[in-house]
């Protein structure tokens, strides 16, 4: 059953965050041979489009205005039902991302349509489009269907697989007008707390530090190995409430939600809301003196010991690959 499918394109310090390549993956899957539109929302934005194209997109809506340089619900919101307007979609595809999280249910409502939040699997079922979605802290998964309307998702970064770059993929790229007004709020400036290194919640490798750290010193060794390894440093809200680091770093059921390659746990204790943020990790590396923590639960590979030794030793030997 082929379907038209809109796909938001995220956009961050100019350049597209990688989930907006899963989101294209994932709207093919929901086209099942139908047409994949990538929509761009911004202030300039649309040399973007020939990335979502390379990825994936048969053509690409632009909607550019003054108002959309940085994110607001209320701007993206009009935006993009214009978009739903013109194009009249069968199926909507975000990044379960901040962004995503916001006005993913606005635009539902709008719709009077369904909406499902958080997949990680997306498969196409004849008539219907099963997603799979982690539930009860990623202790269980449900299988879901939208019976009626819009088939309208959200997808969990760094879950679905992105299709390869290809540079020879060609479509359009077409800017429409939207009438951008009446917002309530406009964003004037944005303040970004000076952070370096890779993204966590699109990190391949996360080494994250618990209150087994003991300081915001001992933060700085496994810095160390994420540098080495390419990675981001993550924690858990033990280290962030010590004041070790800060809390956009916390990963759990009320911080971050990632699903790296590698998840390297050091000095954490494994309390069933850090689980929440990590578990789906593809592989968890746990670092922890006491043999009995519940982090060795989730492990794939339990190392037994002091990390104050054991990180260093592994960033030297990651050092000589
Ligand atoms: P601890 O539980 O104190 O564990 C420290 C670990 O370090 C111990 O296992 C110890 O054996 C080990 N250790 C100590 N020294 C060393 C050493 N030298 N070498 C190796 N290992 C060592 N937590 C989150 O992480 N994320 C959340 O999003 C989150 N949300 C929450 C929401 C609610 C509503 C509530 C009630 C709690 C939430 N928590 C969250 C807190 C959670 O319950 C735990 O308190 C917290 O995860 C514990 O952090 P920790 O593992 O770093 O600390």
């Amino acid at each position: 059953m082929s379907r038209k499918v809109l796909v938001l394109g995220e956009v961050r310090d100019g350049s597209l965050r990688n989930v907006s390549f899963e989101a294209i993956a994932a709207g093919k899957t929901v086209a099942e041979g139908g047409e994949v539109v990538g929509v761009l929302i911004g202030d300039s934005v649309q040399n973007l489009g020939k990335d979502m194209i390379q990825y994936g997109a048969d053509r690409v809506v632009v909607v550019e205005d003054g108002n959309l340089k940085n994110y607001s619900s209320d701007g993206f919101s009009q935006a993009f039902l214009a978009v739903v307007h013109s194009e009249n979609p069968d199926g909507i595809i975000f990044g379960h991302t901040a962004l995503g999280k916001d006005l993913a249910p606005k635009i539902a409502s709008k719709l009077d349509a369904g909406l499902i939040s958080d997949a990680t699997i997306v498969e196409a079922a004849g008539e219907h489009v099963v997603f799979t979605r982690p539930i009860y802290s990623g202790k269980a998964f449900e299988k879901k269907i939208i019976t009626d309307g819009i088939i309208f998702a959200t997808i969990r970064p760094n879950n679905i697989s992105p299709l390869e770059k290809d540079e020879s993929r060609t479509g359009d790229v077409q800017t429409i007008q939207a009438e951008i007004k009446d917002l309530r709020t406009i964003i004037k400036e944005v303040i970004r707390k000076a952070s370096e290194g890779v993204d966590l919640s699109e990190a391949k490798v996360i080494v994250s530090g618990g209150r087994g750290v003991k300081s915001a010193e001992g933060f700085k060794s496994l810095k160390e190995l994420a540098d080495v390894l390419g990675g981001a440093v993550g924690a858990s809200r033990g280290a962030c409430d010590a004041g070790y680091c800060d809390y956009s770093l916390q990963i759990g059921q009320t911080g971050k939600v990632v699903t790296p390659d590698l998840y390297i746990a050091c000095g954490i204790s494994g309390a069933i809301q850090h689980l929440a943020g990590m578990s789906n990790s593809k592989v968890i590396v746990a670092i922890n003196k006491d043999p009995e923590a519940n982090i060795f639960n989730v492990a794939d590979y339990g190392i037994v010991g002091d990390l104050f030794e054991v990180v260093p030793l592994l960033t030297e030997e990651f050092k000589k690959l």
